[in-house]
C-alpha cells in the first residue's frame, strides 16, 4: 500500500493536544475517548439537521442542494438536481430567493467562521434556472381517489395543493380573485417579483393536474358545508385580505384608503387604470408601507411622505426596504401620530398629526412587544400635513365571510398542531389566516398541513413531528474551512423610479453560485473531505461502499482500536464515537 504523506493540519494538532479525562465510576466510559491508544468506542455516522434548515420555515434541504451544486453529491445535471431537491419542500425557489428575508441565514453556522452562506442568493439562481429551462414536476404515478378542496390560491394554498397532488390526491383549488398568487401577486409588485417567474412557478404546480376555480369565493359562491360534503378534506389558506383602516375620524373620506385596496387596485387595474394624485401620504412602518410609497412613486406621485408612529430603530420594515424607499424619493417623518383627517378647502385633505415620544418606564404599555404601544403623544406638538391621498398601511385582517364558524370571535383562525381547525374534523388551515407571516412560513404551513391531510384522508393516525437533532457550530471543526467572503448579489439603487418596473435584484452568475455553495460546511453530514480516512492510524476507514444512510465513508470495525481521531478531524460533526457503548 502506498505510504500516506500528510501535513500536520490544525485539526490533527488539536486532536493530539486533546486532554482526556481520567476514568472514574462517575465519568463512565462515555467520557473517555481513548484509553492509551484504544477505547471500546468506534465511529458511528449520525446525520444531523443543519441549523439553516431548522431555521427555514419552509424546511428546505439547504445543505442538500449546496452539496449537489458543488458536485459532492454526483448527478448528471447538478443544477436540475439542485432544483429538484429545493422544490421537494418549496415549489417557489425563484420567488423565495428574491423575497424571503432568509431566517435560515440567521441560523447558518458559517457566520461564526466568516460570513453566513448567501442561501437566498443561491436559491434565486436555482429558481431562475428552473424557469429558464422550463423544468416541470413529475406527475403523480398513483391516484388515491381522495378529493381535497383547497381554498385560497396564495402561497399557502398552492404549497398545500402541490404536496397533496404529488401524493396522488385529486385537488380542486378555489380562488376568489381572477388570478392565483395571493399577496405574492396582489401585494408584491413586479419590480420585486417579476411576473414571468411568478407565473411559471404557479403554472407548473397547476400542470400537475390541479383543477382551478378562479373568481369563486368561499362564502359567496360556495359554502364551507358544501365543500365538507363534497370533499374528503378542506384546506383554508385564505390569508388576511382586509386592509386595516386608520381608527381615526375622517378615515372614511374618499381620498383615504388602505394598503390592500391600493396595492390590489394596482394589480387589477394596471398602471394605466390607476391614477395617483401629486401628493400621497402613507401611514405605517412595515414592509407593506414601503411597498405603498414605492408604488406611489412609480405611478408618478411627486411628493410621497411616510408617517411612521415610531422612530427608525423601532420600525418593523427591513432596513433595505426603507433605504430603497428613501433613495427613491420618499420623505419619512418618524414618531408621528395621526389624529384626524378632514377635507381641505383648498383641495385635497388635511391630516392632523402629533409628535410622539417613548413612554416612561412604568407607564401603561411602556414595555409592550408592539412598538406602536410604547409611544405617547407630546402635548402641544400638533401640526397638519396637507396631501391629496392617504393610505393606511397598519396591518391586515382576515375576511370572515364564509368562515364565520371557523374564526368565531377570534382575530385569526386557530388550528391545532396538526393544522386542523379545532372542533372541525377534516378542515385544515395555514398561512396568513393564522396571523400575518412570511411567504416561507405560509409555504411551510401548506406543506405540513398537506402531510397531515394525507394522513387524514388515508385513514392513518397523524404522524408525530420528527425530533430534530440540530448540529451547532461548537460541534464542527471550523479550522478546516478557509476564510472566504460571501458572493453577494447586487441591488440596483434608483433615485428616479417613475414608470420603472424593473427587477432591482441581479442574480449571481452560475460560477458565483457554485462558489457560494462550496462555502457551505455541510454541517452534520459527510461531504467527502476524506479527513477521517487520511488520519485513521489503523487505515480502517474507507469509502465508496454506500453505507446505509447514503454517505460514502465507512469503517471496517474489526480494525478500529477506538482511538477517536476520525471524530476529532471530521469538520462537519458527522462522526460520533458510539459503537460499542455499554460493552
Ligand atoms: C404588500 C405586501 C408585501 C409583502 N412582502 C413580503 C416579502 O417581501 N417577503 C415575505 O416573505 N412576505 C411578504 N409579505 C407577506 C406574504 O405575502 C404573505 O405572508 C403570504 O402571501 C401569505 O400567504 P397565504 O397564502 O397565507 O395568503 P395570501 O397570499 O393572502 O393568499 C390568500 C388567497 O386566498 C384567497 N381568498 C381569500 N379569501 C377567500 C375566499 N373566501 N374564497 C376564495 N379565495 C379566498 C385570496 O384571494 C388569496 O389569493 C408581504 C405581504 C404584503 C401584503
Ligand atoms: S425559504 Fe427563506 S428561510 Fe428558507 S431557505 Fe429560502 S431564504 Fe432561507
Ligand atoms: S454552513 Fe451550510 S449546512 Fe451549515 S448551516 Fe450554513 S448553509 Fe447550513
Amino acid at each position: 500500500m502506498a505510504e500516506k504523506t500528510v501535513d500536520m493540519n490544525p485539526i490533527l494538532q488539536s486532536a493530539l493536544e486533546y486532554e482526556f479525562p481520567p476514568y472514574s465510576e462517575e465519568t463512565g466510559w462515555d467520557k473517555i475517548v481513548v484509553n492509551g491508544d484504544h477505547s471500546h468506542l468506534c465511529p458511528t455516522y449520525v446525520k444531523r439537521t443543519p441549523p439553516c434548515q431548522a431555521s427555514c420555515p419552509a424546511g428546505e434541504d439547504i445543505r442538500g442542494y449546496h452539496n449537489l451544486l458543488r458536485g459532492v453529491d454526483k448527478s448528471d445535471n447538478k443544477w436540475e438536481a439542485a432544483w429538484r431537491r429545493i422544490t421537494e419542500r418549496n415549489p417557489f425557489p425563484a420567488m423565495m430567493g428574491r423575497l424571503c428575508p432568509a431566517p435560515c441565514q440567521e441560523g447558518c453556522n458559517r457566520q461564526f467562521v466568516d460570513e453566513t452562506i448567501g442561501i437566498n442568493a443561491v436559491e434565486h439562481a436555482i429558481g431562475d434556472y428552473g424557469v429558464e429551462n422550463g423544468l416541470s414536476f413529475e406527475k403523480p404515478t398513483v391516484s388515491t381517489g381522495k378529493k381535497v378542496a383547497v381554498v385560497g390560491g396564495g402561497p399557502a394554498g398552492l404549497s398545500c395543493a402541490y404536496q397533496l397532488r404529488r401524493r396522488g390526491h385529486d385537488v380542486v383549488l378555489y380562488e376568489g380573485r381572477a388570478k392565483l398568487g395571493g399577496m405574492a401577486r396582489y401585494g408584491i409588485m413586479g419590480y420585486r417579483m417579476p411576473r414571468r417567474e411568478l407565473d411559471a412557478e404557479i403554472q407548473r404546480i397547476i400542470d400537475l393536474g390541479i383543477e382551478v376555480k378562479t373568481n369563486t369565493k368561499l362564502g359567496k359562491d360556495v359554502t364551507l358545508d358544501q365543500l365538507r360534503e363534497q370533499y374528503d378534506a378542506v384546506f383554508l389558506g385564505i390569508g388576511g385580505q382586509n386592509g386595516r383602516d386608520l381608527p381615526i375620524p375622517g378615515a372614511d373620506l374618499p381620498s383615504v384608503s388602505n394598503a390592500v385596496e391600493f396595492l390590489v387596485g394596482f394589480e387589477e387595474k394596471g398602471k394605466e387604470g390607476m391614477q395617483v394624485p401629486k401628493r400621497v401620504t402613507a401611514v405605517g412602518d412595515g414592509d407593506v408601507a414601503m411597498d405603498v410609497v414605492r408604488l406611489a412613486l412609480r405611478l408618478g406621485a411627486e411628493e410621497v411622505t411616510l408617517l411612521s408612529a415610531v422612530t427608525r430603530e423601532d420600525m418593523k420594515c427591513l432596513d433595505q426596504e426603507l433605504t430603497d424607499a428613501l433613495q427613491e424619493g420618499t420623505k419619512v417623518e418618524y414618531a408621528i401620530g395621526t389624529v384626524q383627517v378632514k377635507e381641505n378647502p383648498k383641495g385635497g385633505i388635511i391630516v392632523e398629526c402629533v409628535r410622539m415620544e417613548p413612554k416612561e418606564k412604568g407607564e401603561e404599555g411602556w414595555d409592550s412587544p408592539i412598538p406602536f404601544f410604547r409611544y405617547k403623544p407630546i402635548a402641544g406638538t400638533e401640526f397638519e400635513v396637507e396631501t391629496d391621498m392617504l393610505v393606511s398601511a397598519i396591518g391586515q385582517a382576515i375576511d370572515r365571510e364564509g368562515v364565520e364558524e371557523v374564526v368565531g370571535d377570534a382575530p385569526w383562525m386557530k388550528v391545532d398542531r396538526n393544522y386542523q381547525v379545532e372542533g372541525m374534523e377534516g378542515v385544515f388551515g395555514g398561512g396568513d389566516c393564522l396571523s400575518l407571516t412570511l411567504l416561507t412560513t405560509a409555504i411551510g404551513h401548506g406543506r405540513k398541513a398537506a402531510e397531515r391531510i394525507d394522513d387524514y384522508v388515508s385513514g392513518r393516525p397523524f404522524e408525530k413531528a420528527d425530533y430534530e437533532d440540530v448540529i451547532r457550530f461548537e460541534k464542527l471543526k471550523s479550522d478546516y474551512f478557509e476564510i472566504t467572503p460571501q458572493h453577494t448579489r447586487s441591488h440596483v439603487h434608483l433615485t428616479e423610479v417613475k414608470d420603472n418596473w424593473d427587477d432591482l435584484l441581479t442574480k449571481l452568475t452560475p460560477e458565483e453560485t457554485e462558489a457560494e455553495s462550496s462555502r457551505c460546511m455541510s454541517c452534520g453530514l459527510c461531504f467527502e473531505c476524506d479527513q477521517c480516512m487520511i488520519f485513521c492510524p489503523q487505515e480502517t476507514i474507507t469509502k465508496f461502499k454506500k453505507n446505509p444512510i447514503g454517505t460514502v465513508m465507512f469503517t471496517v470495525y474489526k480494525g478500529c482500536v477506538g482511538c477517536h481521531i476520525c471524530s476529532l478531524v471530521c469538520p462537519t460533526g458527522y462522526i460520533t464515537m458510539g459503537m460499542g457503548e455499554g460493552l
